[in-house]
């Protein structure tokens, strides 16, 4: 059989039930998924990278599946995943403005590695409203609308101090 190990690569600041519905369904696609957030990033960023790390690891124990691992990687996203072994990138699309930027970071991926193949999958109708960054605006107003696992939507009422 064919091994094939995944990478789901993102921020994850903080961790969905968006995030989490694009790895239960990656681990049926690949023997083994990697979860990983990278240490370099430009964005801003709420939460530490332990915080991150510890968030989404208790998210995906909470999954229950066995073939799901989280890591924090350094450096560029080609070279980890040749170092682990991935065969594959996974990236979730909510919109078109998505597309637009994932198929260029495809390209480079794919112009810096060409075994290194990029997949995308459609957000799941419910729950292509969520993204990171409208739960960190929400939870301001102390609303989640339930993007978020209770444990998560705590750590931001902690971290922003509402409630
Ligand atoms: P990044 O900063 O790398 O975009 P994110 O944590 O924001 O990190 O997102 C990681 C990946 O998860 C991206 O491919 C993003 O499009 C995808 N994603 C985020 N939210 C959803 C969602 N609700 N449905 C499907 N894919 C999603």
């Amino acid at each position: 059989m064919i091994q094939r190990l995944a990478i789901y690569p993102g921020s994850f600041d903080p961790v969905t039930k968006g995030h989490l519905d694009i790895v239960v369904r990656t681990s049926k696609l690949a023997n083994h998924v990697i979860v990983a957030i990278g240490k370099a990033h430009d964005k801003r960023l709420l939460f530490s990278l332990e915080e991150r790390v510890a968030l989404l690891t208790s998210e995906i124990e909470g999954l229950k599946l066995p073939s799901v691992s989280v890591a924090a990687y350094d450096g560029l996203l080609v070279d980890y995943a040749r170092t682990v072994g991935a065969s594959i990138l996974v990236r979730g699309l909510r919109t078109i403005a998505d597309f637009e930027r994932e198929k260029t970071m495809s390209a480079l991926n794919h112009a810096l590695d060409p075994t290194l193949e990029t997949i995308f999958l459609p957000a799941s109708e419910d729950t292509r409203l969520i993204s990171s960054s409208a739960v960190k605006e929400l939870v301001r107003y102390g609303k989640t609308l339930g993007f978020v696992s209770d444990a998560v939507a705590q750590a931001l009422f902690k971290k922003l101090e509402v409630g």
